[in-house]
C-alpha cells in the first residue's frame, strides 16, 4: 500500500521518501490531495494539488490537526476566537437556541427575541458615541456593504445625489465582497477582478516606519497624512465626498497601529466637508486593543460602525452595523418617501448566532475582559518585541493583542529579501505540513513554516508574519516559539549571506 500511495502523491512532491510519506501524506484518511473545494485566498488553482491542512479540533488557545498534531492558534482562526476553542457557554447558548427555534427571519418587521437582545445590547455596550440602531448581516464583508448602501440611501435622502464616493487607505482591509474589496485597500484583492469602481478612493496607508520622511515625527506624518486626504476632498469635490472608513488598527494590511494624532487629525477633515466617518470594527472591537472598541482607544466618534468576528467569538457567523441617531433620523425620516429600505439577507438576525453573539458579550464583560487583555498584553508585546534587534527584523509593532513582524534586510523599510531565500529545501517539505504560504516561498513564510514545525499557527502575508491571538493565551509559550522560529530564520538567512 506505501508503494501506491507513494505514486498518488508523485505530482506533489515528485518523490516521496519511504516512512517520510506514509506518516505525513499517503495514509488514505488524512490526504485530501484532489479535493473539491475551491479554497479562499489561496494561490491559484493548485490548491487541490496540495494537501491542505486540516483542523478537527480545538481546545482553548490550541487546535488540531487531522494527524493530532497540536499548533498554538495565534491568530484565534482568523482574528476571532476571542474566548478559545471550546467555550462550554456558548456552545450551551447555541444548543439551546437550536433546540428553541434554529431560524426564523427579520423581514417585514417580523424578527426574534434574541435579535432583539442583541442589538439593544451593542447599542448599550458601544459608548465612544452614541449608536441607535443595529442592522445584522453574516459577516464583516457584508457589514461593509451594508454601510455603502446605507450611506448611499441617506445622501439620496437627504437630496444629495452626487454625494456618493468614499476614502478608504491603501493596505486597509474591508472584506472581498465587490463593494467591501473594492474598499480594501490591497492589490491582489483588485487585480483580475476589475476593482475598484470609480467611486472608490484610497488615501495614503498610515504607516511611520515606511512611508515616514526624514526627520519627520510622528506626529508631522500625521498632518501630512490628514493634509493628503483634505487635498483629495478638495480634487474630487467635497460634495461627491460621501464616507471615510477606516479600521482603528489596520489587520490584514499588515497589523499597523495609527501614528500619534492620526485620528484626531483625519477626523477633523472629514468633518469639515460633512462626510461621514465609519469605523471598520471587525478585529478590534471586544477587548482587542485593551479597550472595549477600537474607537475607544484612539478617541474615534464614528458615525457607523461594522463589526463581526470577536461579536460571536467566531463560533457562529454575524456581522453588524451600527448606527448612529443622525443617520437613523434622516433614514428614518425619509424612508417614506424613498420606499422600503430593501437591503436585508436570510439570515439577517439568526436567532442563533444572535443568541451566541451575546453570550460572548455577557462573557466579555463578566470576565472583564478589556482588563485582562491589558494585564496579558504587556508580556506579549514587550516579550516579543523584545526581538526587535534581530538582523533580520525591519519591524515589530502591534498594541493590546494584536502584533505583526515585518521581515527586512538591514533594517530597513526598502530592502525586502529575495524571495528565493526562504525556499523549503525538499527534506523539509515533506517533513512538515505544507501551508501555502511555504510555497509561495520568502522569508516571512520560512519562518511561518518553523512556527508550524513546532506547532503554532501564524498568519503570512508575504515577509510579515501577524499574530491576534485568543485573549485566553499564555505569552509565553508563544513567546519561546516565535523565538526559535526567529533564530532559525536567522539562521537560514546568513546560510545565504
Ligand atoms: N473588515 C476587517 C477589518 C477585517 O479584518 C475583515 C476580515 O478579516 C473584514 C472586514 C471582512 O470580514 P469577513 O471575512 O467576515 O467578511
Amino acid at each position: 500500500s506505501y508503494i501506491k500511495n507513494a505514486a498518488a502523491c508523485k505530482s506533489l512532491l515528485e518523490y516521496p521518501i519511504k516512512g517520510q510519506c506514509e506518516a505525513r501524506w499517503c495514509s488514505t484518511n488524512t490526504c485530501f490531495k484532489g479535493h473539491n473545494m475551491l479554497a479562499p485566498f489561496t494561490p491559484g488553482w493548485q490548491t487541490t494539488e496540495v494537501n491542505p491542512l486540516v483542523i478537527v479540533k480545538s481546545e482553548g488557545s490550541y487546535v488540531y490537526d487531522i494527524n493530532e498534531k497540536k499548533y498554538l492558534d495565534t491568530l484565534a482562526g482568523l482574528w476571532c476566537t476571542a474566548l478559545g476553542g471550546n467555550e462550554p457557554r456558548l456552545v450551551a447558548a447555541a444548543t439551546d437556541q437550536l433546540n428553541k427555534l434554529p431560524f426564523y427571519h427579520s423581514f417585514w418587521n417580523r424578527t426574534t427575541k434574541p435579535s432583539l437582545d442583541l442589538a439593544k445590547e451593542l447599542t448599550e455596550t458601544f459608548t465612544a458615541t452614541k449608536m441607535t440602531k443595529v442592522f445584522f448581516t453574516n459577516s464583516g464583508s457584508e457589514a461593509n456593504d451594508t454601510q455603502v448602501k446605507l450611506v448611499w440611501y441617506y445622501n439620496n435622502a437627504l437630496g444629495r445625489p452626487k454625494k456618493k464616493k468614499f476614502i478608504a487607505r491603501a493596505k486597509a482591509y474591508h472584506g472581498s465582497t465587490w463593494i467591501s474589496a473594492s474598499l480594501s485597500g490591497l492589490p491582489p484583492l483588485h487585480q483580475n477582478f476589475d476593482l475598484p469602481p470609480p467611486f472608490v478612493l484610497h488615501t495614503d496607508c498610515p504607516h511611520y516606519w515606511r512611508y515616514h520622511l526624514p526627520g519627520e515625527t510622528e506626529e508631522d506624518f500625521s498632518t501630512r497624512l490628514a493634509n493628503n486626504l483634505e487635498n483629495l476632498i478638495l480634487k474630487e469635490g467635497p460634495e461627491t465626498i460621501a464616507a471615510f472608513i477606516a479600521e482603528p488598527v489596520m489587520g490584514a494590511g499588515g497589523v499597523i497601529p495609527p501614528p500619534a494624532t492620526y485620528f484626531e487629525k483625519v477626523q477633523a477633515v472629514v468633518k469639515k466637508y460633512d462626510i461621514l466617518f465609519i469605523a471598520d470594527e471587525v478585529i478590534s472591537a471586544f477587548g482587542r486593543l485593551g479597550t472595549m472598541f477600537g474607537c475607544d482607544k484612539y478617541n474615534i466618534k464614528p458615525d457607523l460602525v461594522s463589526l463581526a468576528k470577536a461579536l460571536s467569538s467566531g463560533y457562529m457567523p454575524i456581522g453588524a452595523v451600527m448606527v448612529s441617531p443622525q443617520v437613523t433620523e434622516v433614514v428614518y425620516s425619509q424612508s417614506n418617501k424613498l420606499g422600503n429600505f430593501s437591503h436585508g439577507f436570510t439570515y439577517t438576525g439568526h436567532p442563533v448566532a444572535c443568541a451566541v453573539a451575546s453570550e460572548s458579550i455577557k462573557l466579555y464583560k463578566e470576565r472583564n475582559i478589556v482588563e485582562k487583555v491589558k494585564s496579558i498584553s504587556p508580556r506579549f508585546q514587550d516579550g516579543l518585541k523584545s526581538f526587535s534587534d534581530s538582523p533580520i527584523v525591519g519591524e515589530i509593532r502591534g498594541t493590546g493583542l494584536i502584533l505583526s513582524t515585518e521581515f527586512t534586510d538591514n533594517k530597513s523599510p526598502n530592502e525586502p529579501f529575495p524571495p528565493e531565500w526562504g525556499k523549503f529545501n525538499f527534506l523539509f517539505f515533506i517533513s512538515y505540513q505544507i501551508s501555502f504560504a511555504n510555497i509561495n516561498g520568502g522569508i516571512g513564510a520560512y519562518f511561518g513554516g518553523q512556527c508550524e514545525k513546532q506547532g503554532m499557527l501564524v498568519r503570512v502575508a508575504g515577509d510579515t508574519i501577524m499574530m491576534s491571538p485568543p485573549f485566553i493565551i499564555s505569552p509565553k509559550e508563544l513567546i519561546s516559539k516565535y523565538g526559535n522560529a526567529l533564530k532559525a530564520t536567522e539562521e537560514k538567512v546568513n546560510s545565504f549571506k
